[in-house]
């Protein structure tokens, strides 16, 4: 019998495994402070757990951290690491600290099924689902990770990352089952007690899945838009195709009946000549705010284009993005445009599809040799993180 992957229980599903084991589920509460907020997965180190319980935890379960192929460290504080998680499949973390948050942005799946013509891994394909257990293992990572650095400078065990946005590689609600115990882990207050305000799952637009978060775990939700109507959309994001922007936007908005924040906020890729105009602008104020059957309190993030060879598309040029975000504006709706972040070390949306598509060079990273970490052209085998972001927030 394989041993059970603590990371891939949630509260609820620990004080299972715990009765399973003839044990009292509260035991569960500490198992769990131990692993998630204390860092430690040697079961022997957790003293107040009795000796009976920590050899029978040896026995039958473990706390597998994953696999560190590399880690980089750009100028600005963004750290990027890159996880290998087995059958030469690796997923991308990014770490992106600002002044008043600390925001870490996980993959839910090797590759994505979806297709957005401007993603990278959309072009890359599926290639797995991530379980709980790695989706949290990446967040346990980066947080201990970054503790012990901010202890050795003197600054105390606190909690480090605020923030947790699910931009990473591949579509978060495809990956629902997963997901679901991944989110109640950082919301828990004995795991990483995040505010569900500050826990953001990003989707292309599942729309029966944002319908069943609703109701199972509402946390903030980003929409990826990209397009002021479904002719375009359905080009771009091909999920559009089965369901069309009336249908999603309708699970926007039923969806803020029980959701933490009282908007939604839309992604919108920024793409020359493609969806940039002020007329597609003027096309969105329609949709979301005049249109009585799609209207819907929002807010718009204007992503920069991070281009990738096999897109054939450009980048907006600055200015028509500037434009872009005052029609907006000018019509009363909060418009941010993302920063860029981590440039130096390919950090941003779409700019890591260089990163380990050459399979002999990610066979030679995944067995622990040392190798230059460089982008190289993309083909059509890259594993590649697609988004990296903060996604704009009302200050608490
Ligand atoms: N699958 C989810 C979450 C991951 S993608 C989703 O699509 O929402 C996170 C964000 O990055 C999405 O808004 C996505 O559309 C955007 N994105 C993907 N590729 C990009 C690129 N090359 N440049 C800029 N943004 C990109
Ligand atoms: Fe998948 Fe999101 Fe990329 Fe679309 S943008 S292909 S949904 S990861």
């Amino acid at each position: 019998m394989t041993a059970a992957n603590l990371f891939d229980f949630d509260l609820d599903g620990l004080g299972s495994f715990c009765e399973q084991l003839g044990e009292k589920r509260f035991r569960a509460a500490q198992l769990f402070q131990w692993i998630h907020q204390r860092g430690v997965t040697d079961f022997a180190a957790m003293s107040d757990l009795a000796k009976s319980l920590r050899s029978k935890l040896s026995d039958v379960a473990t706390v597998r951290p994953l696999t560190v192929v590399s880690e980089q460290v750009s100028s600005d504080g963004t750290i990027k690491w890159l996880f290998d998680v087995g059958g030469g499949n690796a997923v991308e973390t990014v770490f992106i600290p600002e002044d008043d948050r600390a925001t870490l942005c996980l993959s839910s799946q090797a590759g994505c099924a979806v297709g957005c013509r401007f993603c990278s891994t959309g072009h890359q394909g599926f290639s797995r689902n991530l379980s709980t257990g790695e989706i949290v293992a990446q967040l346990w990572h980066a947080e201990h990770a970054l503790r012990a650095r901010s202890m050795t400078r003197g600054a105390g065990s606190e909690r480090v990352i605020s923030n947790v946005v699910m931009m990473g590689m591949g579509e978060p609600l495809q990956n629902y089952s997963a997901l679901l115990p991944a989110l109640r882990v950082m919301l828990d207050d004995r795991g990483y007690g995040l505010s569900r305000r500050r826990v953001t799952v990003s989707t292309s637009g599942m729309v029966r899945l944002i319908e069943r978060l609703r109701n199972d775990c509402p946390v903030a939700l980003a929409v990826s838009l990209h397009a002021s109507n479904d002719a375009l959309r359905d080009q771009l994001v091909p999920l559009n195709r089965k369901h069309p922007l009336e249908q999603l936007l309708q699970a926007c908005r039923s969806y803020l009946d029980t959701a933490p924040r009282d908007f939604v906020t839309f992604e919108y890729c920024m793409l020359d000549g493609v969806n940039d105009s002020t007329a597609q602008a003027r096309e969105l104020i329609d949709l979301v705010r005049d249109d009585p059957a799609t209207r819907i309190p929002c807010k718009f993030n204007l992503i920069p284009f991070n281009p990738f060879p096999e897109s054939g598309l450009r980048g907006s040029p600055a200015e028509r993005v500037l434009a872009f975000a005052e029609v907006l504006r000018d019509a009363g709706i909060v418009t941010t445009v993302r920063k860029t972040r981590g440039d130096d070390i390919a950090a941003a949306c779409g700019q890591l599809a260089g990163e380990v598509q050459d399979r002999t060079r990610a066979h030679e990273r995944l067995a622990g040799r040392p190798v230059p970490i460089r982008v190289m052209p993309a083909t059509k085998r890259v594993i590649a993180a697609t988004a990296v972001a903060t996604v704009e927030e009302e200050r608490p």
